[in-house]
């Protein structure tokens, strides 16, 4: 324990991670959308309903259209209910991406993931891993809408939400997925677990490597728990230098393969 502590010293990281507030612009053909705030967008389509033709669109969408597509989403009950739709922010051919669950209400006011108190912690905690939001990062939630008082996201939500991310992730093309919260979690890894349980290995969502770790949400209620997320995103730093390095060996052993002309 004091070794930790004496680590997590030298890291920077005690007492607390630094709050530092900072806006970062949307990301060249991400950009935040700007709906009057109280608009009020009738459904056109059932809760829920995945057409072939919807998942079909949304599988080919491409970054300029993307916010907007989203903002003009229908597919379940949220959009009744929401300010503006938050598609997500950052680099858009980042290596490192992050997924919450879904908007608060600062996000719903402001359309951008992220952007409250628990938004500082996650940039606080990207400091803490010499990155930036929008530089290298992108981060995203599994709802790109709010639930009503924030409560938690139905099966059926995410249902209808999913085609988004999927195609948000095909995109980026990210190196490293870290699932930010239970919800993110087990949408992503589609199995019903603790956050417990999922800590501290490397999953997979697709081919992509990803690393389970606390919403930054539940860390401010929880501080004692965030040497425990710093643990986590050093198994993802970890994780991604061991992809690089492996990388960059089979391409020395190609290079070596391939002889003289
Ligand atoms: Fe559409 Fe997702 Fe918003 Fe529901 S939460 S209205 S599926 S963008």
């Amino acid at each position: 324990m004091a070794a930790r502590v004496e680590i997590l010293r030298e890291l920077g990281l005690l007492p607390l991670w630094r709050l530092r507030a900072r806006r970062v612009a949307p990301a060249v053909g991400v950009e935040a959308n700007e709906p009057p705030p109280s608009r009020v967008v009738a459904p056109t389509e059932r809760s829920g309903v995945a057409t072939d033709d919807r998942l079909q669109r949304i599988a080919a969408l491409e970054w300029p259209a993307f916010a907007a597509d989203v903002d003009a989403c229908t597919a379940c009950g949220l959009c009744r209910t929401r300010n503006r739709s938050v598609p997500g922010v950052g680099d858009a051919r980042a290596q490192w991406l992050f997924i919450g669950e879904a908007p608060g209400a600062d996000e719903d006011a402001k359309g951008e993931p992220f952007v409250g108190q628990a938004g500082r912690l996650l940039d606080s905690m990207l400091a803490a891993l010499g990155m930036r939001r929008g530089d290298n990062v992108y981060i995203a939630n599994v709802l790109k809408c709010r639930p009503p008082g924030n409560r938690t996201p139905e099966p059926r939500e995410v249902e209808a939400c999913r085609p988004y991310l999927d195609r948000q992730i095909a995109l980026i093309g990210p190196r490293i997925i870290v699932a930010l919260g239970k919800s993110a979690a087990t949408t992503l890894l589609n199995v019903e677990a603790s956050i417990a349980s999922l800590r501290g290995r490397v999953h997979r969502y697709r081919d992509v490597p990803l690393i389970v770790t606390y919403h930054p949400a539940y860390l401010l209620r929880n501080l004692p728990d965030k040497a425990k997320a710093w643990e986590d995103l050093c198994l993802a730093r970890a994780t991604l230098r061991r992809q690089q390095d492996e990388g960059t060996q089979a391409l020395r052993l190609q290079v070596a393969g391939s002889g003289p002309i």
